[in-house]
């Protein structure tokens, strides 16, 4: 299946934070938000994309030539504003697939594309839309279904407790007429998506993956703080490693301010941390801590007392479908201690341990430049956790 991005639009209400590029080009943690988007097509199979590109166009061009991505890219380029819709009608005369896929470029919604295209297929409709379930929202329009799942009514926006929204993502049949009758300028929402709706003839497939939409100051932030969980590991393709290092404090557990974990009652796991560590558990054959203590060095807390946290955090881990296969620490208050991170001991005694550890293929995730300098010096790929929510974001919008 072919995908259109309609990445034309300008980020009219996003001109406070971002200036003369496409919505589509914000950056979101230093790529723009195009980036995500393509990169979710090609991991859920897409192979050619379609860009529908107005004003600006070149921006993005630009960027896609200077990126490699292992997708085909056709540009469909509008001389003239020709619409939302007009726009999908350019794109679709370069696709070559019985169904295409169209999605917003501001729009990042995590639908499972082979269920969504199961589902239209199934459903015999020309045109599907992706429905996200939200509660307590008042920005979008609440979209209204009957019992066979077909969309009969948009809403206008106000206040709804709890609902579906359009998520700007459809599947449509490439050899239907929907559009030939339109001209060659019109509103895909106001033109086709109400009169078909009323006609019953779109179908709406639920999906409650992670969504988010740019559009706005806020939602934009939103993305900034919650993306680098969501791609840093998945665009480290994380089938090529198979060794995961994790710092404990400030990863797992919440750092306790100008003090040290000295007891298990002082620890708290941080949110996210229990299910994520169960998704990676099937992903990695090793999975190792490595911790620096100095509060032992120092005698602020004893070793008894950190093996008792260390029997507790596990069995936690354990109890949430998790695994931690070893945990090394440190105690040495010096910081030039061969053992204490950023120096490379701990990893060392690791592939002692098990003698199969590549470093190459090994990642590290920690919160502090010396846990970077570790993977650094040991030649592991290193995961910086810029925020306690890390985990948390990670577990709710992403699956392995
Ligand atoms: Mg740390």
């Amino acid at each position: 299946m072919d995908a259109i991005i309609l990445a034309g639009g300008l980020g009219t209400r996003l001109r406070s934070v971002v200036n003369d590029v496409p919505k589509c080009m914000a950056p979101v943690c230093g790529k723009p938000f195009l980036h995500y988007v393509l990169l979710h097509l090609q991991q859920q199979g897409i192979k050619r994309v379609v860009l529908s590109l107005g004003h600006l166009h070149e921006t993005v061009e630009k960027w896609m030539e200077q990126e490699k991505y292992s997708l085909d890219f056709v540009f469909s380029v509008e001389k003239t504003p020709l619409g939302t819709g007009g726009g999908i009608k350019l794109a679709l005369s370069h696709v070559n697939s019985k169904n295409v896929l169209i999605l917003n470029g501001d729009t990042f919604f995590n639908v499972n594309l082979a269920a969504f295209e199961a589902a239209h297929i199934s459903s015999n409709a020309a045109l599907s839309m992706a429905l996200k379930p939200m509660e307590d929202f008042d920005r979008y329009g609440n979209v209204i279904t009957d019992t066979n799942g077909f969309v009969t009514d948009f809403q206008e926006k106000r206040h709804c407790r709890n609902g579906y929204i359009n998520g700007g993502c459809y599947i449509m049949q490439t050899d239907n007429d929907w559009l030939s009758y339109l001209p060659e300028k019109f509103s895909f929402e106001t033109d086709v998506l109400e009169p078909r709706a009323s006609k019953k003839e779109i179908y709406g497939f639920i999906d409650n993956g992670y969504f988010i939409d740019i559009g706005i100051p806020s939602d934009y932030e939103k993305a900034n703080k919650e993306f680098q969980s969501c791609f840093t590991m998945s665009d480290l393709k994380l089938e090529q490693f198979d060794t995961l290092f994790l710092d404990r404090d400030g990863v797992i557990n919440r750092h306790r301010p100008n003090d040290y974990v000295k007891t298990w009652e002082e620890f708290e796991f941080l949110p996210g941390v229990l299910d994520t560590l169960a998704l990676l558990n099937k992903q990695f054959k090793h999975i190792v801590i490595v911790t620096n203590q100095r509060g032992i060095g120092k005698g602020v807390m004893s070793e008894p007392d950190l093996l008792e946290i260390h029997h507790n955090m596990r069995q936690e881990i354990q109890k949430h479908g998790g695994r931690i296969d070893k945990i090394y620490y440190c105690t040495a208050a010096d910081d030039t201690d061969f053992f204490r991170k950023p120096n490379i001991g701990m990893a060392l005694q690791a592939q002692k341990d098990f003698p199969d550890i590549d470093f190459s293929k090994s990642i590290m995730i920690g919160d502090s430049e010396s846990d970077v300098q570790f993977a650094k010096n040991a030649g592991m790929k290193a995961i910086k956790v810029e925020s306690s929510d890390f985990f948390h974001n990670f577990a709710k919008n992403f699956t392995l």
